[in-house]
């Protein structure tokens, strides 16, 4: 180790780069990081937390709406979207700082400037070089947009975060999470929302009873919802924006966000010089311990192009600093990975669809339930809650857990718990529930929707 400036560089301070630093210096190996952009990353810049902060904001015309059923007479809201802006800027320059002072004070080596390889040992960084032992990818990815005519007009999630006014009309292009919170954030601020998608319904991946109930929500609050379209070009008008759609019509906007993927950002770091084999979408290849084709070589996180969230990156930044300087040989373990899609209402999930389950297991049964919600008996709103279970027949064992519905992410958290210890449908109908909430409802299930038959 002697003969390296560090022992271990980490190129990249977002939530991955960010806690494998960290753990490694307090293991007490001698750690530097480099971060391009800004510390923390995407979650804390342009991803879970600003995002987070716009869902709350946005629910407030609908709370102030839903008060009135409350006795409340509310004025109308008036709304300042620079004013939102400028404090959710100001929280995360907070952020920024306390990143800095976390590496800082672990004893990190912080430089604010990007990193190149140069070979296999030695980085590039602001014009200096630096040599260690090993070196770790956390570059995390990159909004990508489609190579299509005048494209060039639209915005990713990266720059909604910075718009200068509320765009009136505003269209969402893609199907994943990030465009439907995106859709419902736009909306809750007032905003006349169209989202298209090229598949028949958004939300590829998760349960298939979940995605018509949140698409059936999202109109009936408003938001146009119009799948099995692409956008064929953008072109500019007199008062905007205009997208062509694949099936001849248009829609009109005043900002076009794309929220069509992200891809692993390894572009200009110089690993073909090294030998690091990327797949097919640009993501570093790594085996189970996190290392790549170069064996001193790391990478994890969004980078690796696996499971692209913050608390995943979490962890594999602490599997890779315990195996490398804490004398800890932990593999992660990605079964039950709960996670939560902050639309409005929100998705909360953890453990198999029902289409997984039977994939799996076979003979599986449903409990479901839908209704609306007691604080909506008196608000007005029409907004209904769904929750899902899905029970292993033969084990007893609930292997899926899904929810539309308030607080879904909060509930969610508790359940993914039970699922890690291997609760059975038993040990649910055991436990006492909470009176009243929704939440009571995953313990009150007794009835199974009827099995399905091979045909159905
Ligand atoms: C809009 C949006 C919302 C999201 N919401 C959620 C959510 O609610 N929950 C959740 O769990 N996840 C969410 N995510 C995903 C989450 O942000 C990522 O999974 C997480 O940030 C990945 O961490 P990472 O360390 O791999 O990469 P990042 O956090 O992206 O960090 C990589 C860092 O490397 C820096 N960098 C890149 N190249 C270089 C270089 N050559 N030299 C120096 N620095 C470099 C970048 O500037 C960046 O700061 C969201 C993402 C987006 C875009």
């Amino acid at each position: 180790m002697a003969d390296y400036d560090y022992d271990l560089f980490v190129i990249g301070g977002g939530s991955g780069g960010v806690r494998a630093a960290r753990m490694s210096a307090e293991y007490g190996a001698k750690v530097a990081l480099c971060e391009e952009r800004y510390l923390g990353g995407t979650c804390v810049n342009v991803g879970c937390v600003p995002k987070k902060l716009l869902v709350y904001g946005s629910h407030f015309s609908a709370d102030c709406e839903e008060a009135k059923g409350y006795g409340w007479s509310v004025e109308k809201p008036r709304f300042d979207w620079k004013q939102l802006l400028e404090n959710k800027n100001r929280e995360i320059g907070r952020l920024n700082g306390i990143y800095r002072s976390l590496l800082q004070n672990a004893g990190v080596d912080v430089l604010e400037a990007r990193g190149t390889f140069v070979d296999d040992h030695t980085l590039e960084v602001g014009g200096k070089r630096f040599s260690a032992a090993h070196i770790l990818i956390a570059v995390g990815g990159w909004p990508s947009v489609p190579d299509a005519p005048g494209h060039e007009h639209a915005i990713t999630s990266n720059e909604a975060f910075f718009l200068e006014d509320l765009p009136p009309r505003v269209l969402i292009v893609g199907g994943g999470y990030i465009a439907v919170e995106f859709a419902c954030i736009f909306h809750g601020f007032g905003s006349q929302v169209t989202q298209i998608y090229r598949g028949p319904l958004f939300l590829r991946g998760f349960d298939e009873d979940v995605r018509p109930f949140l698409a059936e929500e999202m109109r009936k609050k408003g938001i146009d919802l119009r799948f099995n379209l692409t956008g064929k070009r953008i072109e500019k008008t007199e008062t905007g924006l205009r997208m062509e759609l694949s099936d001849g019509s248009s829609v009109e906007a005043d900002v076009v966000m794309c929220a069509t993927g992200r891809k692993p950002n390894t572009g200009g770091l110089g690993l073909e010089k090294i030998g690091v084999k990327l797949n097919d979408n640009g993501g570093v290849v790594v085996d189970e311990a996190y290392r790549t084709s170069a064996p001193h070589i790391y990478a994890l996180g969004d980078v690796i192009d696996r499971v692209a969230l913050t608390p995943v990156a979490l962890a594999e930044g602490m599997v890779v600093a315990g195996a490398l300087f804490g004398g800890a040989k932990k593999e992660m373990d990605y079964e039950d990975i709960p996670t939560s899609v902050f639309s409005q209402p929100p998705i909360g999930t953890v453990g198999l669809t029902e289409e997984e389950a039977r994939h799996r297991y076979g003979d599986v049964t449903i409990f479901k339930s839908s209704f609306t919600p007691m604080k909506h008996t008196l608000s007005g709103s029409s907004e209904k809650t769904l929750m899902k279970l899905i029970v292993d027949k033969k084990s007893d064992r609930v292997v899926g857990c899904h929810m539309v519905g308030p607080d879904a992410g909060e509930i969610t958290q508790g359940l993914a718990i039970a699922l890690k210890c291997g609760a059975t449908k038993a040990q649910f109908d055991a436990t006492v529930g909470i009176h009243p909430t929704a939440a009571e409802e995953w313990v009150t299930m007794r009835t199974p929707e009827p099995a399905k038959t091979a045909t159905a």
